[in-house]
């Protein structure tokens, strides 16, 4: 067995920034050592998951009518100056300046995000009302931004993107999208990749540059980090107005158009599902995400040839069965491992499903099916296969579920007091519920206050779109006027 392949060495709950390296590299997800910082290869079993997002996300907005589009990778510099606050990306853009030996007359950039080299299109593509709402996305490609600290699948220079940037003709229609987005959020990340979340209306002073409200999908991590899962912006006509976005309204007056754009964080949503569903063992995939979903094991302990024959026999038939039922299935052959050291390595790549085969089960004409969440090893009929595979596969979707759900729920508390608050992020983190005076411009002072006290602690937002209600007489924990919100307090990577 390759050194690389042995089992993780680090408990979960005791060091999870130790388990997260080590299982990046065990189950073989990533490899830094490509030799640009910020850099990594993503591996074909982590690229497999992270393509079914994509998919996922493509047919949600699809379904809502969004058209997939490809733009350049790189923006002109005029044209990422051009929106004032938006122009605070610019100093984490790789520039490319020089061609050959020739210096480039207009630098432009490696993209850091879409809103600055799509709208300048978007400007020359509408004219009247009529040309809107208009509905496009791009998918499964990359940005490029210079952070100075970076990590395999949660922050890098260059990461996995997918972004939605709509245009209207009423406000509504945007804030509508907006709800729509949420359920999008709801659909692939909770339903499918079964990550809780809260969603929150992010602060006013910590809003996406040039955005009149950002949203944003948080989890927390295991180690009691805040990890944000993607962003959806209300744009108003901010954008609108830097990159001439107007149109002729009904009453033939000219108009400025609202926007929307929409971006779940692709690398943020994998790594969630790597360090929440994730345990000792290894990676422990929902059944869809699995890159393999069922594993086949011959249990050869004789050798006699024969045997040896009619165990490879059933294996190979099984496999091509279980191909035929539509899940992703794999023989694992290898003569040259133990069936323990197997089934290590497939807990360790998350496998949902494992099937074990030996002369008793041949001749019994059954399999012992082993689920990665746990449970009791069961004999099922070879009969009954594609039946069984359907509801176990369930039954380990809700397992995984639910225990992502008592998790989550163990990694949110309430303080009433600064002091309360300052304990808890000093033995817990995670998500903190508190009141607060205010989420306008004027609540960031108390902001800062707290965030020094808690070394670090930020204000996530407020729940959206339901709120939670403010007792009477509470009063905010850091300035003691009036708290006219509940908000959350997170650490974030
Ligand atoms: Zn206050």
């Amino acid at each position: 067995m390759a050194e690389n392949e042995m089992g993780l060495t680090v408990k979960k709950d005791e060091d999870f920034s130790e388990w997260y390296t080590q299982i990046l590299n065990k189950a073989d997800l990533s490899d830094i050592r490509f030799g640009i910082q910020g850099f990594i290869v993503q591996k074909p079993w982590a690229y497999m998951i992270i393509r079914k997002i994509y998919d996922y996300l493509e047919k949600e907005v699809e379904m809502q009518g969004h058209l997939p589009y490809r733009f350049p990778t790189v923006v002109k510099e005029k044209d990422l100056m051009k929106e004032e606050e938006h122009a605070g990306f610019t100093p984490e853009v790789f520039w490319v300046s020089e061609a050959g030996d020739k210096k480039i007359e207009e630098r432009f950039a490696l993209r850091p995000t879409g809103e600055a080299q799509i709208y300048p299109m978007y400007s020359l593509w509408f004219r009247s009302y009529r040309d809107l709402p208009f509905l496009a996305y791009q998918s499964r490609n990359s940005v490029f931004r210079n952070e100075m600290t970076t990590r395999p699948f949660i922050r890098g220079r260059e990461f996995m993107f997918f972004e939605s940037h709509n245009v209207y003709n009423e406000h509504q229609e945007a804030l509508d999208q907006i709800k729509k987005d949420l359920e999008t959020c709801d659909e692939v990340i909770k339903k499918k990749a079964k990550i809780p979340f809260y969603y929150f209306k992010r602060p006013q002073w910590d809003k996406f540059l040039g955005a009149d409200d950002t949203f944003t999908p948080d989890t927390v991590m295991p180690d009691g980090k805040r990890n944000q899962l993607g962003s959806t912006h209300d744009l108003g006509t901010n954008f609108a107005k830097a990159y001439d976005i107007k149109i002729r309204a009904k009453d033939g007056k000219q108009q400025l158009a609202f926007q929307t754009c929409f971006g779940p964080g692709i690398w943020r949503i994998f790594a969630a599902m790597v360090g929440i569903h994730g345990d000792d063992n290894g990676l422990v995939l929902p059944f869809d995400f699995a890159p393999v979903q069922v594993v086949i094991v011959p249990i050869i302990f004789s050798k006699k040839k024969e045997l040896t024959e009619k165990v490879l026999t059933m294996c190979k038939k099984l496999e091509t069965d279980i191909r035929k039922m539509g899940y992703k299935v794999k023989l694992d052959d290898r003569d040259y491992e133990s069936p323990g050291a197997k089934y290590n390595h497939w807990e360790l790549k998350g496998v949902p499903m494992r099937l074990e085969v030996g002369p008793k089960e041949v001749d019994e004409k059954v399999v012992s099916l082993k689920l990665r969440t746990g449970g009791d090893k069961e004999k099922v009929n070879v009969s009954d296969l594609k039946k069984v595979i359907g509801s176990k596969a369930l039954e380990l979707d809700k397992e995984i579920e639910v225990r992502a759900q008592k998790y989550f729920k163990g990694n949110v508390r309430e303080a009433k007091t600064l002091k309360e608050l300052v304990k808890i992020m000093k033995e817990h983190r995670g998500f903190v519920k508190v009141p607060f005076c205010s989420v306008e411009m004027d609540g960031e002072k108390c902001e800062e206050e707290m965030k020094a006290e808690t070394q670090g602690g930020r204000v996530c937002g407020t729940l959206y779109p339901k709120e939670d209600k403010v007792a009477k007489g509470q009063k905010c924990m850091v300035c003691g006027k009036e708290a006219k919100h509940m908000v959350y307090i997170a650490k974030s990577y």
